[in-house]
């Protein structure tokens, strides 16, 4: 298995680092997790062709992790994939297929064939991927019960191997179900307390790659720390494991 963070920044965007996306290859299969603003450059820089991605998967839709998702596909179009794309998206695919109308970007003028799935098939499509609906957007439940929305709060993690990649997440304990016998684990160390990364610590992972920005607590904690297994996330730069 390889991988490469793309981008390792958080939602506000600063001048060194990239939104979020990781490109992952496994035995074969080359999966986009997540799309933030500028993935499409990752692609041309890392010389992937328009043919190479075989799915994109976007954990949840906040603009960092989405942002970048409609200028790839129109890449994909001007530089005339061949290839079906498989998209696996968090929730709510027909409201996604009418914002690519909104743009004038019709999936019926393309060289290739677009599938969009919800995330729940993606285990059957790609038997290598497990995935885990996390707590990262159940803070909005009372602003989308007051408007009466369809938004529907789903956030995942996805494991693939020995290697997971949690998004972002409120908890390191939502995680639970997919750290046993973890070889690599690409976590959000932004938004989770401090006391919730340490506990990472038990399940003995050789590497804990701290991505999506550092918390203040957990900066400082570096500062005064022997790092042992947390690595902060670098970009562009290929991880085997
Ligand atoms: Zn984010």
């Amino acid at each position: 298995m390889e991988f490469t963070i793309f981008g390792s920044g958080s939602g506000l965007p600063v001048l060194d680092k990239g939104l979020s996306s990781i490109y992952v290859n496994y035995q074969g299969k080359k999966l986009l997790f997540d799309c933030g603003e500028g993935s499409s450059y990752h692609l041309l820089r890392h010389e992937l062709c328009q043919n190479e991605i075989d799915a994109i998967i976007i954990s949840h839709y906040h603009p960092d992790h989405v942002s970048g998702l409609l200028m790839l596909i129109q890449m994909f179009y001007l530089k005339k994939r061949s290839k079906e794309l498989q998209v696996f998206l968090p929730e709510r695919v027909a409201d996604f297929e009418a914002i690519l109308q909104f743009h004038y970007t019709f999936k019926q003028r393309w060289p290739f064939e677009l599938i969009l799935h919800p995330m729940e098939e993606l285990p059957r499509v790609c038997p290598q991927v497990k995935i885990l609906q996390t707590d990262h957007l159940e803070g909005y439940q009372d602003i989308v019960k007051e408007l009466d929305l369809p938004n529907q709060m789903k956030s995942w993690a996805f494991r693939v191997d020995n290697w997971a990649y949690s998004s972002d997440i409120e908890t390191t304990d939502c995680l639970a179900p997919i750290l046993p016998n973890l070889d690599t684990l690409v976590v959000d160390a932004l938004h989770p307390e401090l006391e919730q990364i340490l506990k990472l610590k038990e399940y003995r992972i050789r590497q804990v790659i701290l991505n999506h920005g550092l918390s203040p607590a957990l900066d400082e904690w570096l500062k005064n720390h022997e790092n042992g297994n947390f690595i902060v996330a670098e970009e562009n730069v290929p991880y085997h494991i």
